[in-house]
């Protein structure tokens, strides 16, 4: 799987592609991650991307040839499934999201800055609009590297135990259970027993019994859904 993130702060997405799950997936040629710097894609000399918005008000808008510039020059390379712009006022992420993704071949992420981006990107390129909570972040660098960790993740062969990522929170509608590991017991606190038991079927039960118990005292919500 492919992904291009467009961006005014390339250095922002450095670290959190180079280390852990997302390093590994890359080394072992199962994800590629590109990062394109807009400002490259500039035509003026000050390598501005960005103008004063029309109607007046405050903060920049960042402009259409630009990102245009770059979107079409990947898109000559090869085909794309999604072209995604993290915002604000997209749909917000969640994990059946990240699996539908996890699916797709090639993707093209835009990062938003200032006050945002003209409309006319999302309205002629952009697929899908994505947000990764209700509050407003300065750019969508931090938003892009939350997508993409939450979909290369999901990717078969990328975490070494294929079940891990299955028994997370949210893949069966679930939230995970409590986990423990050693000591068994520091001051006075203790794991419960039936984890020490070693009866694998009484263990499952009671994790799935916990799941149940967590979910519907933290999130109520999921078991209507
Ligand atoms: N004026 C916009 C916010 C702009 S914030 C509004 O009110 O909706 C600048 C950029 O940060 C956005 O273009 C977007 O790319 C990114 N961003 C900020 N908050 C985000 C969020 N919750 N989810 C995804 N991207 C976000």
């Amino acid at each position: 799987m492919r992904f291009d993130i467009i961006t005014v702060l390339p250095s922002l997405l450095e670290s959190p592609f180079a280390h852990s799950i997302l390093q590994r997936a890359q080394k072992k040629g199962i994800a590629e991650i590109h990062v394109h710097n807009l400002r490259d894609y500039a035509k003026n000399k000050q390598k501005s991307v960005d103008d004063y918005p029309y109607g007046g008000g405050s903060g920049m808008v960042m402009q259409i040839e630009p990102f245009a510039a770059c979107i079409e020059q990947l898109q000559s390379e090869r085909a794309y499934d999604e072209i995604i712009y993290m915002t604000p006022d997209g749909v917000t992420l969640n994990q059946d999201i990240a699996n539908e993704l996890s699916t797709k071949g090639n993707i093209i992420i835009l990062c938003g800055h200032y006050k945002g981006i003209d409309q006319r990107i999302r309205d002629i390129f952009v697929t899908k609009e994505i947000s990764i909570g209700d509050y407003v972040l300065s750019g969508g660098e931090l938003p892009a590297a939350i997508v993409v960790d939450a979909i290369v993740r999901l990717i078969p062969g990328v975490l070494n135990d294929e079940t891990s990522a299955l028994s997370d929170s949210f893949q069966d509608g679930l939230l995970d259970a409590p986990i423990y590991t050693r000591p068994a017991e520091w001051r006075g606190h203790k794991v419960p027993d039936i984890l020490l038991s070693g009866n694998e079927a009484k263990i499952n039960a009671w994790r799935d019994e916990q799941q149940l118990q967590r979910t519907q005292e933290r999130r109520p919500d999921l078991l209507n859904d």
